[in-house]
């Protein structure tokens, strides 16, 4: 839930899924609609899929018990180097290293790397400052306290290097200028068009495909449906790279289109999965 999400986002989620899911057991049962319901509002759910088709790997393959190689933890849907390692130190207390945000800004300027990080060089080179610096008891401890000094002390902009309990060590001539970053690609600009289906307390609403797979979407219009003057709301989200405007124009009431559309009973919206962008719009829509 961590990976692109800030902790007190994150805090209220978390309880509620270990109230639902409880154990791997309980997750691998669960149905995608279950799954799908306890992450909206998280967004990136491909995480919330991997989770799933992890406790089930676990259920049926580790007999439950969750992987402590690092490299089985790797082959598990959605586990890359940081998160295995990650899950290494602090659910195991293993004396491995981690390389995340904080700690790839704290290393940069630590040994003044002037690669970009987000390149397979810069990480390369992190890893491997990373690694010997690990000590080999209270690995966890140290993780955190790494983690809690880029958080805190050494900080993007205007790190507070005359507290820093590491300015000894610290080679960074000009730290506010780390980490070297590749330049992001340009955001793109996409209009979304929907429409609004309405009848006796219903709504229709359509199975979506592709980003939020397995998720309740208001009907997709084609995108040669006519301009921005017919459309009853509109507002913006971000989608990694893009800026997206999503549209919602009145539709008459018209029959089934095809097999991933239904209608549903306004009482029944809280209890599917629907991601944030549509709910907010079903929300104004309908008050
Ligand atoms: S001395 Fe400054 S740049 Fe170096 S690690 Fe500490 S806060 Fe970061």
């Amino acid at each position: 839930m961590l990976q692109q999400t800030q902790v007190a986002t994150v805090l209220p989620y978390y309880k509620e899924w270990l109230r639902r899911f409880p154990g791997f057991a309980a997750l691998a049962r669960a149905p995608e609609n279950d799954v799908l319901h306890a992450w909206q509002g998280l967004g990136y759910y491909a995480r919330a899929r991997n989770l799933h088709a992890t406790a089930k790997i676990v259920v049926d393959g580790h007999r439950g018990r969750f992987p402590r190689e690092i490299g089985e933890m790797q082959d598990l849907p959605g586990i890359g180097k940081y998160t295995a390692h990650a899950i290494a130190t602090f659910a195991f207390d293993r004396p491995v290293p981690i390389v995340e945000a904080n700690v790839s800004r704290v290393l940069s300027r630590l040994f003044d790397l002037r690669k970009p990080i987000d390149s397979t060089p810069g990480q390369n080179a992190l890893w491997n400052y990373a690694a010997p610096l690990v000590p080999r008891t209270l690995a966890a401890d140290y993780n955190s306290a790494l983690l809690d000094l880029g958080a805190t002390i050494c900080s993007p902009r205007g790190p507070k290097c005359k507290i820093c309990p590491v300015k000894k060590f610290c080679s960074a001539k000009d730290p506010a200028s780390l980490p070297i970053k590749r330049a992001r690609p340009r955001t793109k600009h996409l209009i979304e068009r929907h429409a609004l289906l309405i009848r006796q307390n219903k709504i229709l609403l359509q199975s979506a495909e592709r980003r939020w797979r397995g998720m309740w979407v208001l009907p997709q219009l084609d995108r040669h449906h006519k301009g921005i003057n017919g459309a009853i709301y509109s507002s913006n989200f971000p989608f990694t790279n893009h800026r997206i405007t999503l549209q919602i124009f009145p539709t008459k009431t018209r029959a089934l289109r095809n097999r991933t559309e239904r209608w549903f009973e306004f009482g029944e919206l809280n209890s599917i999965p629907i991601p944030s962008p549509h709910r907010r719009a079903i929300n104004a829509l309908l008050n």
